[in-house]
């Protein structure tokens, strides 16, 4: 039982998906007097779904699987659901063919190659259930002290717990990771829905955000194609959201300053200094220092937080140029291909003027961040490669994508000393660092930040 009182006065920065979640399950939990201050014109945050031609297209989050359930809660709570064009997809070589690099009839020569690869899958999904108990819970608290500590992906999402010093392994990069268990190929089925999703390089990551995200039942939704969209696009499960809630997101919220003091929270919005008793802060922690009271340790930990580039651009092709899918491209998910176009998305299966959008990571650990206008020329080139030339850009982003932390930072235990800190000074820490990157990682955590404290 909580002693948070149910009328407390509780700040959410952020109206992306944690945030919005957050009001949702505190609303659920009887806690009704909380604000969302969001800095821009629209919710959302990484889902962000613009119109063309009466249709809306991605620029951030495209899809699910079965297994976001915090999603689900949401579709539930605002009554919608999953309606979106289905998704799926091909593969090219750098010459712009077509390739089936999975299929053993088509590549006869892989089969040695395919058959190793399948019997390392069995053996890692086996590893996972066994060696590596516990591996796959949202968020990352005790992973570097071996053990678990939340709740599990399951509908009901039980509360587990546990030892299990194998879990420390998940601080290694997800190359050494998959080498010390004999494994190395099962990363040729990971690449695709990791680093083409603007995840980085398996020489970089930690393996608990690899695998915290795609567990292997949701490797294999993947695989077999087994996943969700919205026809309004991912902008629109949110704007629903929002509109349900019983207090709205503030739009255009420019926060100046957050003091904590006498057991209060003090925020200046827009000029107007506003008393609350609690503060969730799902906006970026990495700058959290530039607005709030600080102290050492936010300003120490934050400091360490790293991000992906992670650049978009829509662009229309004349008709004759229009792919008939969406395609990936394996051999520019390599980090010596960094800046190259990784796939392009096909949305709707019936229009060939529709807008395509392309995906391209900029920057890998220890070589130099390659410049924004570079990186669209190599992408726009690439694209004449695979014989889909853009006629039009007509949209581009370029994303502050997936924080998290290093290898090292995360051994030492960055996560525990930051979980630690939850609650203290009345303030919470949620969004996309805390658990990982995508949508339903961020939403379920901030289920549990409010099952857990509140
Ligand atoms: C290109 C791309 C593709 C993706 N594909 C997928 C996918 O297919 N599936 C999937 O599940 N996920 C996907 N994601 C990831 C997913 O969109 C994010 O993980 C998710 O939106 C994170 O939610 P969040 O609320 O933590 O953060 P955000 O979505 O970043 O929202 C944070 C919000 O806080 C606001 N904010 C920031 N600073 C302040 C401040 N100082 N004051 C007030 N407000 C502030 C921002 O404006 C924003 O609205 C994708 C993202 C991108 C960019």
């Amino acid at each position: 039982m909580s002693d948070i009182s149910k009328d407390a006065r509780i700040c959410i920065i952020g109206a992306g998906p944690a945030g919005l979640s957050a009001g949702m399950y505190l609303e659920q939990k009887g806690y009704e007097n909380y604000t969302i201050l969001e800095r821009e014109d629209h919710v959302g945050g990484k889902c962000h779904s613009p119109e063309y031609n009466g249709r809306r297209y991605e620029m951030g989050a495209i899809m699910g699987v079965p297994s976001y359930y915090a999603v689900h809660d949401i579709e539930k709570f605002c009554g919608f659901t999953h309606d979106g064009p289905k998704l799926n997809r091909n593969y090219k070589n750098l010459k712009g063919d077509v390739i089936e690099p999975f299929d053993p009839k088509k590549n006869p020569l892989r089969v040695p190659h395919l058959l190793k690869m399948r019997s390392q899958m069995k053996k890692f999904a086996e590893l996972l259930e066994t060696k590596y108990k516990g591996y796959d819970i949202n968020g990352h608290r005790g992973v570097s002290e071996g053990r678990y500590d939340g709740y599990a992906v399951t509908p009901e999402r039980e509360k587990v717990s546990g030892v299990n010093e194998n879990l420390k392994d998940l601080a290694l990069p997800f190359n050494e990771f998959c080498r010390i268990n004999g494994v190395d190929l099962v990363k040729e089925i990971w690449i695709g829905p990791f680093t083409s999703f603007g995840y980085g390089y398996f020489d970089e990551i930690p393996a608990a955000y690899v695998l915290k995200y795609l567990d292997f039942q949701t490797t294999m939704n993947f695989v077999n194609v087994n996943l969700w969209t919205w026809k309004d696009g991912t902008q629109s499960i949110y704007e629903r959201l929002n509109a349900k809630l019983k207090h709205a997101a503030r739009l255009n919220s420019n926060i100046t300053k957050v003091e904590r003091k006498d057991d209060k929270v003090f925020v200046t919005v827009n000029g107007e200094v506003e008393e609350y008793d609690y503060i969730i802060v799902t906006a970026p922690l990495q700058y959290l220092p530039d607005y709030f009271d600080a102290d050492a340790n936010e300003k120490e930990l934050f400091s360490k937080i790293t991000y992906e580039m992670y650049d978009v651009l829509a662009f229309t092709t004349k008709p004759e140029d229009h792919p008939e899918i969406s395609y990936y491209i394996f051999e520019n998910m390599e980090k010596e291909r960094y800046g190259h176009l990784m796939v392009y998305y096909r949305r709707w299966h019936d229009d060939n003027t529709q807008m395509l959008t392309t995906y391209a990571l900029r920057n890998h650990t220890g070589d130099p961040e390659i410049p924004y206008d570079t990186c669209k020329e190599t992408v726009l080139e690439d694209l004449k490669e695979m014989h889909n030339p853009a006629e039009k850009v007509h949209y581009e982003k370029d994303w502050y994508y997936f924080p998290h932390v290093d290898s090292k930072t995360y051994a030492s235990g960055w996560y525990e000393k930051v979980e630690g800190m939850q609650g203290n000074k009345n303030t919470f820490y949620a969004g996309e660092v805390m658990s990982f990157g995508d949508m339903d990682e961020t939403c379920e955590y901030s289920r549990e930040l409010v099952d857990r404290f509140f």
